[in-house]
């Protein structure tokens, strides 16, 4: 059987089936959320989790410096941990390097890498650099956190409002005006200049996203603990429909209310395609989507999160509907990343 004729969740499940039911009873977690999770003692859990970054899937060198890919192979690992409510700790770092990846290069991977790690308190231990076809990456990501404190992708009930930290959509628009420039580069040579001010937001996005470990401390402070929590990796789409589906409930979303920042919707119009779209499916956005109790939503710092939908009882199955501007529903099913070129969600 070819993976893509059942894609990744699809091969996820034959794995999981494989494994069997695990027969430790420390484990609060295993797969089937953004990180595993163990309990070390009664105050402590460890969260775990292993990202791979693959050249020619998940980034291009053409236009990926090394130092910005060693920190990005660590953020998304970190926004995993940051998703399960937990601090990361510790970091291992596994490297399949080809011939034309200069040692040089291999140094500012780890600058990039450690920047990140120092940003988010996060501490290296080591790692495996091996020869291989591509540039290949593999990340893991050790955190803490109270046993209790640990916020799963079920445990969404009726009533929860659906919120999102920061914008939606812009990481994909740096990536569409970054392909489009590679193009005009080409067509142009050594005269281009690219017009960088104008998508600044939407570039870092993509190039340097962020991990919103901030956040979820904040959320401490005001003593909130969510119902359940992803991060975005995939797509706004994608994340809402696990939430639902762990959660046995439906959801609700406004078109109305998606955060998408002016460049984001700029570089939508120019390439005459849907912001909605973008937010929606467009993924890389490492945002948090969360379920919230009502009466913690007045807590919640405005700036730095936005109610998008709610949650309610669902009917044979959890679905996910999105009400358009003009008040029609429309059915939302997982469309985001596919990196195995088959099946509908990735
Ligand atoms: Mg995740």
């Amino acid at each position: 059987m070819n993976i893509s004729d059942i894609g990744e969740f699809g091969l996820i499940d034959r794995i999981d089936a494989v494994l069997g039911e695990p027969a430790n009873s420390d484990l609060l977690m295993g797969i089937g959320d953004d990180a595993a999770v163990y309990r070390v003692d009664e105050q402590k859990a460890h969260v775990v989790t292993t990202d791979g970054l693959i050249e020619g899937v998940h980034f291009d060198l053409s236009f990926m410096p090394m130092e910005h890919l060693g920190a990005k192979s660590l953020t998304v690992n970190i926004s995993d941990i940051v998703a399960m409510n937990a601090r990361p700790r510790y970091a291992t770092v596994m490297l399949g390097v080809p011939g034309y990846v200069s040692v040089e290069m291999i140094e500012d991977f780890y600058r990039g890498a450690k920047k990140v790690c120092d940003a988010y308190g996060v501490t290296i231990l080591g790692g495996d650099t091996t020869g291989a076809r591509q540039l290949t990456i593999s990340v893991t990501v050790i955190g803490e956190a109270e046993p209790e404190k640990v916020v799963y992708r079920r445990g969404a009930q009726p009533g929860d409002l659906l919120c999102v930290t920061g914008d939606l959509g812009s990481a994909y628009a740096g990536l569409r005006v970054l392909l489009r420039q590679r193009v005009e580069l080409q067509e142009q040579g050594e005269s281009y200049q690219p017009n960088i001010a104008a998508y600044r937001h939407v570039i870092n996005r993509n190039l340097t996203p962020t991990a919103r470990l901030g956040f979820i401390t904040g959320l401490a402070e005001a003593k909130i603990l969510p119902h359940a929590m992803i991060d975005i990796s995939d797509g706004l789409a994608s994340e809402a429909n696990h939430l639902a589906r762990k959660g046995g409930c439906s959801v609700t979303l406004h078109e109305a209310k998606l955060p998408i920042h002016p460049q984001t919707a700029n570089v939508a119009r120019e390439l005459d395609e849907s912001p909605t779209h973008f937010a929606l499916n467009g993924g890389e956005d490492y945002e948090l989507l969360f379920a919230l109790a009502p009466e913690d939503a007045p807590k919640l710092d405005p700036g730095k999160a936005t109610v998008i939908g709610s949650f309610e009882e669902a009917g044979d199955v959890a679905e996910v509907t999105l009400i358009r501007e003009d008040g029609s529903p429309e059915l939302l099913v997982a469309s985001g990343w596919d990196h195995f070129g088959g099946g509908e969600a990735g």
